[in-house]
Formats: structure tokens, sequence, C-alpha cells
């Protein structure tokens, strides 16, 4: 039995087909589903899908993504406080920083994304809510807003800093998020971190529909769902030398103490 901590199960790529995905990830054993979401006018859209007949809880958390700085305006952080306030969100996410590609990094934008970042983390503190953050080629960026903002609790989603980040992170009260890139035969930097941790420190999650685990990509897949975090779990077995259950009981455990979710699967 496993979380999926991070699943944007309301994206139109699962449109076709979402029952049956939410039944692959039943039968491969995920008891929940975490719904991060990105934008603004997305924020319907996923109250919709966790709010809909589902054979497992789906967990909403509502925040700006960093990737769509652009778009983000004053007003979607308004918006954003009053569904935070809506019943059954787990977290502020997913939000943070991004330095990527250059748009992402020009001086105006990047002074932007930090501004919508730090409203978001007081808007967590302000409702008491844990968060789910993303940052890619920003860790120092995020560790030192955090520091300036530090949220009570959450998860680093898809993690893939250095140790010294992992440390600083684990030290901000936050787990790692821990996804199909740990499949890949060149993650060897994060599984030698994973071995250097306690077994507290980190979650699991497909981030579905993308990051796909490096066994299903191989075979020719091209969309990610729950049901593949499978293969995230036996990467994380080998690579601590522990059996898939134990992975997945730890990671469950761990999701739950974070996002403060019910203690026994089925509901909320
Ligand atoms: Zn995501």
């Amino acid at each position: 039995m496993v979380i999926d901590s991070h699943c944007h199960l309301d994206d139109d790529a699962f449109a076709p087909d979402r029952d049956a995905v939410i039944a692959r990830a039943q039968a491969a054993g995920v008891v929940g589903i975490v719904v991060p979401s990105y934008r603004e006018h997305c924020f319907a859209r996923l109250r919709a899908c966790c709010d809909g007949v589902s054979a497992l809880p789906l967990w909403p958390a509502y925040g700006l993504h960093p990737c769509y700085s652009g778009e983000h305006t004053r007003e979607h952080l308004s918006a954003l406080q009053r569904w935070l306030a809506t019943p059954g969100v787990v977290a502020v996410g997913e939000i943070g920083l991004d330095r990527h590609s250059e748009a992402l990094r020009h001086p105006d934008l990047w002074r932007w994304q930090q501004d919508v970042l730090a409203a978001q983390l007081q808007l967590a503190q302000a409702h008491d809510l844990p968060v789910i953050l993303h940052a890619r080629s920003a860790y120092a960026e995020l560790i030192a807003l955090l520091r300036r903002h530090p949220p009570g609790a959450g998860i680093v989603h898809a993690f893939n800093g250095r140790i010294e980040h992992a440390y600083a992170l684990l030290d901000l009260g936050l787990v790692l998020g821990i996804g199909g890139v740990v499949t890949q035969p060149s993650a060897v930097r994060l599984r030698d971190i994973l071995r250097r941790l306690p077994a507290q420190s980190w979650v699991v999650e497909s981030d579905a529909p993308d990051m796909l685990p490096h066994p299903v990509y191989r075979a020719g897949q091209r969309r990610n769902e729950p049901a593949f975090l499978a293969y995230t779990i036996a990467a994380l077995a080998q690579t601590l030398d522990r059996s898939t259950d134990w992975v997945a009981g730890q990671a469950e455990q761990t999701t739950r103490r974070v996002l403060r979710l019910p203690l026994m699967g089925g509901g909320e």
C-alpha cells in the first residue's frame, strides 16, 4: 500500500480514461493520490476531479507553479487564498522556483517568481498548510527563500539536488519527493544520497502524466500514471536493500505524517 504524493490527475491527458487509471492504481496498491495544481484557471477543474466519484481518495492542493510565472497575477493570489479555505485541501502546491529556461531567468520574471513564492509561503502559514515545492536549477535560491519564510512542513517534489541541498531541506522540516528519476541508470548521485538519509526523509510520487520510470519509457509508454509507481518503489527497494513492501509502507507513513492525512485509507 502506498500513496502517490504527487500526480496531476486532473490533466487533460487523463480525460479519456481517468477511472481506468485510478482502477489500475488501486490494483497496484495505491491507496490515495495527492493532486497538486499549477494555474489559477485549473483550480475548478482540479476540485471537480477530486470531488468526483472515485475508487480512491484524491486529495487536492492548490498553488501557482513557477513555470507559469508569466501568467500569474495578484488576482490569482487572491483567488488562491479563497481556494485554500475550501474543505479537504491538504497543501499549498505546486509552488517553487524554476531557472531552467532563459525566459524564466529573465530578471523581471525571476523577481516575480520569488514574489509569488513568498506570497504563497505566507498563505501556507496563514492557513496552517504544508507545501508541495518544485525546484529546478534553483535549489540554493529556494533554500534561501525558505529560510526567510519557513514552511511548517512539506515535500520537495521530484528531488534531484545535491546532498547539501537535501540536508538543508530536511533541516527546514521538509521531506524529499522521489519519482521516476531514481529508476534511471544515470541517477547514481540521487541513489547515493538516498542511502545516506534516514528512512523518514522521503516519499514517493509519480508526477504523472510526466516523469515516466525508465523501464516503462523504454517499453514505449509516453504517458505516466500512478500504477507505474511500482517501478520507482522497486528501484528504491534495490537502492536501500529493503523489500518493496517496506519502501511502500515507509513512504505512505511519511506522506500521511507530512500532509496530515487520515491514518487509514478509504475516504477523508
Ligand atoms: Zn508536478
